[in-house]
């Protein structure tokens, strides 16, 4: 099956056990919204979907071929975190373009990457600045190019926008859904705190609690029909 298979995912830490047996299935294409409380293991799932973690137990695939010993790079996935480290002395053209030209690509090929994620996320005027002439959204927007640039099958999103204030975080968020459209066969995994962003970019939300999945849903089955107060209160629905 194409897209992403999670079978009984566990993760411990020496004697803490975070994970206790994720399953989830995520269709290629499909933009998934995890929310759930600060400590419940959402990073540490993402960091084990990425394989920066190796799990302790259960299957991970993506287009149906078994990823658990596949090594990072080779997994098809990028992953944006809340921090964005941009490298400060290069300009934003050589941000995005620094892992490719390190895995070898072409400048030909490199250059069409760049100035397609570049489009994608209105930075075509500044690819030549460095990042500090540029605002914190801007620079939030190069860490998301340099995940486009690899054209991967899998975005991994980490809190990506906690770091910005209020009005940056709507111009971004709708730079996102932007990306969800011009990019229609990734598989986007998004992180986050903010009700209104799970509910706008959601094409499914997943409530995690202590480590399980508390409820699955779209953003109108989960506001209409919450499983308990406890996702009620993550969806902000009024039940
Ligand atoms: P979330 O992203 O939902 O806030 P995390 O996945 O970051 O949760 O953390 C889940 C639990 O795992 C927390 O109790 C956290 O302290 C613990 N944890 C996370 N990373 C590590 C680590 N590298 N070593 C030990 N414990 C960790
Ligand atoms: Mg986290």
């Amino acid at each position: 099956m194409a897209g992403l298979s999670l079978k009984n995912i566990r993760k411990s830490y020496a004697s803490l056990d975070v994970l206790h047996g994720i399953d989830l299935e995520i269709k290629s294409g499909e933009f998934i919204v995890f929310v759930g409380p600060s400590g419940c293991g959402k990073s540490t799932l993402l960091r084990s979907i990425a394989g920066l973690e190796q799990i302790t137990a259960g299957e991970l695939r993506i287009d149906g071929v078994l990823m658990n010993h596949v090594p990072p790079s080779k997994r098809g996935i990028s992953m944006v975190f809340q921090s964005y480290a941009l490298y400060p002395h290069m300009t934003v053209f050589e941000n995005m373009a620094f892992g490719l030209r390190i895995a070898g690509m072409g400048k030909a090929e490199i250059d069409r990457r760049v100035r397609r994620a570049a489009d994608i996320l209105q930075l075509t005027d500044y690819l030549a600045r460095v990042p500090k002439a540029l605002s914190g959204g801007q620079r939030q927007r190069v860490a998301i190019g340099r995940a486009i640039v690899r054209d991967p099958r899998v975005f991994l999103f980490d809190e990506p926008l906690s770091n910005l204030d209020a009005a940056l975080r709507v111009a971004t968020r709708i730079e996102i859904a932007k990306l969800k459209e011009t990019m229609p066969n990734a598989t986007m995994i998004y992180v986050t705190h903010d009700q209104v962003e799970a509910m706008t970019l959601a094409d499914r939300i997943v409530v995690f609690r202590d480590g399980r999945i508390e409820q699955v849903g779209t953003p109108m089955e989960l506001y209409r029909k919450p499983a308990n107060l406890f996702v009620a209160r993550f969806i902000g629905s009024p039940a």
